[in-house]
């Protein structure tokens, strides 16, 4: 009887380390971050197709989870100190949440304590767009992701250098991938 159990134990634990070695194999992959197991999968969502994405609120309803589209598509603002990547500190690239854009570089970012991830610049020129924004009884400049114009948060004039602008983002519409290990060497 005893010896039944040890064996059906043996069993069991084997299982349980299969299982929890597939599921580290899988973290690597980088896939579309649709949390939300109700949503079809948001086959717009691509870290090399820079085509831009011109779809209507209706349909990035049905494809983004309820916390980015309230971010990316109704123009909302994270509770500030809460956000995954207010204090990140690995070396790798942001992207865009909803369509999957390179925005940032971790080597633009930078400790603003202003409660929200900040970077100093984009990317590129191209990764951001830029609109006036008088919302609220302030006079900001809202930016947004250069390809699928989702909203990511505003840029400010008090920044470090060598650029003076703190790019301060909403964690929700970032999504992070962290650098190859051969990168992460090269650049020390
Ligand atoms: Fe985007």
């Amino acid at each position: 009887m005893m010896k039944k159990y040890m064996k059906n134990s043996i069993y069991f634990l084997t299982l349980i380390i299969f299982l929890v070695i597939g599921c580290n194999c899988s973290f690597n992959n980088k896939i579309a971050p649709t949390v939300d197991n109700n949503l079809p999968t948001n086959d717009r969502y691509s870290d090399s197709d820079t085509t831009k994405l011109p779809l209507s609120n209706e349909e990035w309803k049905k494809i983004l989870p309820a916390d980015v589209y309230a971010i990316a598509r109704e123009k909302g603002t994270e509770r500030a100190f809460t956000g995954k990547y207010y204090e990140h500190k690995e070396v790798g690239t942001y992207y865009c949440a909803a369509c999957g854009f390179a925005l940032f570089n971790s080597n633009g970012k930078f400790d603003s304590n202003c409660g929200w991830p900040s970077f100093f610049e984009p990317i590129t020129k191209g990764s951001i767009l830029y609109a006036p924004d008088n919302s609220y009884g302030m006079k900001r400049t809202e930016v947004m992701c250069g390809r699928c114009k989702s909203h990511l948060g505003h840029v400010f004039d008090d920044g470090p250098p060598p650029t003076g602008l703190r790019y301060c983002i909403n964690s929700v519409i970032l999504d992070f991938s962290a650098a190859k290990k051969a990168e992460k060497n090269f650049t020390k």
